[in-house]
């Protein structure tokens, strides 16, 4: 379990193929199949990311475990292709735990929309920043806490929550769908804290398929 911001996570549950799957999902065409990964199957792995023969990448599949504030597993969840499956809020108590952002990442936004660049506010500002930030955790949690004494569901006590709580969640994903996220979300454009998340995955898929992590960076660092 790596962790991620000030309470967040990223695990890796389990991992069900690598690049010598790439290459057999790929050596179907001709009914043909590799047993291990030699120069051979690297460069065929390295023309089919260059050629972008996507399919092959389907094959290997992750599992990740992942608690991060809602906003991020908002951007998160926009990538379609994988799956989810996440804590409810309907079924379940919320748990009090609000990202607060570290001093140096209350940001300032400069520019147009699309384009900007951001800057670390003044430590006085950050400061004042964090003190709202909690505070409105501390109220919103009292709030929530008020509605469930006075027996309201759940799924309406919820509403008053804030985005930076933390959620939980398991993301199924395969690595052609996974180089995609990585693409745009490792991306310094990213927002940054989804970056964080985007990173640690990163780091960890170069030890599983190495040979189609490469071809991946050669290539510009597109999805096949
Ligand atoms: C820096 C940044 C800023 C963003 N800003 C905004 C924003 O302001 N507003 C906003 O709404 N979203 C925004 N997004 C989200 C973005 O538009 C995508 O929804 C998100 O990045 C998921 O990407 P995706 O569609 O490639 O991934 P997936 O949904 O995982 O799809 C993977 C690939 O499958 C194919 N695919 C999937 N579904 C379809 C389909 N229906 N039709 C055709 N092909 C499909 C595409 O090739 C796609 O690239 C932003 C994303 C980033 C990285």
């Amino acid at each position: 379990m790596i962790q991620v911001l000030d309470h967040g996570y990223v695990e890796l549950h389990d991992c069900m193929g690598d690049d010598l799957r790439i290459v057999n999902m790929a050596r179907q065409s001709f009914g043909q199949k590799s047993v291990s990964v030699g120069p051979k199957e690297e460069g065929l792995i390295g023309f089919l990311m260059k050629h972008r023969h996507g399919t092959p990448f389907e094959g290997p599949v992750f599992t990740f475990n992942v608690k991060c504030p809602i906003f991020v597993a908002r951007e998160w969840m926009r990538h379609r292709i994988g799956s989810f499956n996440e804590y409810s809020g309907r079924y379940s108590k919320m748990i009090e735990e609000f990202y607060i952002p570290a001093t140096e990442q209350v940001r300032r936004q400069k520019g147009k929309a699309g384009e900007y660049t951001f800057t670390p506010c003044s430590e006085e500002v950050a400061s004042a920043a964090k003190e709202i930030i909690a505070y409105n955790n501390a109220h919103a949690w009292r709030h929530y806490e008020s509605l469930l004494d006075l027996g309201v569901a759940k799924e309406v006590a919820r509403m008053v929550l804030p985005v930076n709580l933390y959620t939980q969640f398991t993301w199924v994903v395969n690595l052609r769908s996974l180089f995609n996220f990585i693409a745009l979300r490792s991306n310094d454009r990213a927002m940054w804290e989804i970056r964080q998340y985007s990173l640690q995955i990163e780091e960890l898929i170069q030890e599983l398929v190495p040979v189609a992590y490469q071809a991946f960076v050669d290539n510009g660092r597109i999805a096949p």
